[in-house]
């Protein structure tokens, strides 16, 4: 048997975040931002935790995603956090809020005026105020998460009356499109209807934020005005579902 000394995948972590990060700084010039104006989330779902660490403390991760609540909670303690932003991206159950408020900088993935009450709630308990973003179904399907359009609107007044959280901008999955290009229809209108939110004025919302893009198209989200960008397979390589 031999020694594994050297996993390649470490190397393949460093070259991808290279290349992304290039990337992301030539779609940011692109739209007429900085570099920096646009933050690199390593989306972690499935990923051994040693490959997480190496992103971090190697490679300058300084913001991850995780979509469940259990898988975040059992890798967390052997995650090297010190000065890492955590959010969790992936939908989330009413009944799970009160185990996650505590763990985590960001909610993304808010879909319902329910849920935005329930963390309120549970964030009030331990005093914290909760940065979420309210997620959008910007392409209306149905069977995906999310508030359209309509519903955002009428839930909105609701939403800005909860004390324990802060609304820091929006997010968003676009339909699955097969090319690129397809999916700026969908960025162009998350652009502009966050735009129009952000102009508005309610009393929780500190809108700064506006999350899109992932693996297949953050260039693309980025010319269309993201500022955070969510990239899993592209960093770490293709999931393996256990
Ligand atoms: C998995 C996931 C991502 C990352 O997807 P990739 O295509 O691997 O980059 C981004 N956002 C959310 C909400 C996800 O669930």
């Amino acid at each position: 048997m031999t020694t594994n000394l050297f996993d390649e995948r470490f190397f393949s972590i460093s070259e991808n975040l290279k290349r992304i990060r290039d990337e992301i700084n030539e779609s940011a010039i692109k739209s007429g931002r900085k570099p920096e104006d646009v933050r690199l989330m390593a989306v972690t779902k499935t990923v051994d935790v040693k490959y997480i660490n190496y992103a971090i403390t190697e490679c300058g991760i300084d913001l991850i995603g995780e979509n469940k609540v259990q898988e975040f909670l059992s890798k967390k303690d052997e995650l090297k956090l010190d000065g890492v932003e955590k959010h969790l991206i992936g939908h989330l159950q009413t009944n799970k809020v009160k185990k996650i408020v505590p763990f985590v900088d960001m909610i993304q993935s808010v879909d319902s005026v329910k849920l935005a009450k329930v963390i309120s709630d549970e964030a009030t308990k331990i005093n914290k105020t909760m940065d979420v973003l309210l997620e959008i179904n910007i392409g209306d399907e149905g069977s995906k998460t999310g508030f359209d359009k309509t519903a955002f609107l009428e839930s909105i007044g609701e939403i800005s009356e909860l004390p324990s959280i802060r609304v820091k901008g929006l997010m968003t999955i676009p339909p699955i499109c097969d090319a690129p290009a397809e999916a700026e229809k969908y960025f162009a209108l998350m652009s502009d209807f966050y735009n129009e939110i952000k102009s508005g004025n309610y009393a929780n919302f500190d809108f700064n934020i506006l999350s899109m893009g992932m693996s297949g198209d953050y260039k693309e989200a980025i010319i269309h005005g993201s500022n955070l960008v969510r990239i899993g397979s592209a960093v770490f390589g293709a999931r393996i579902y256990k």
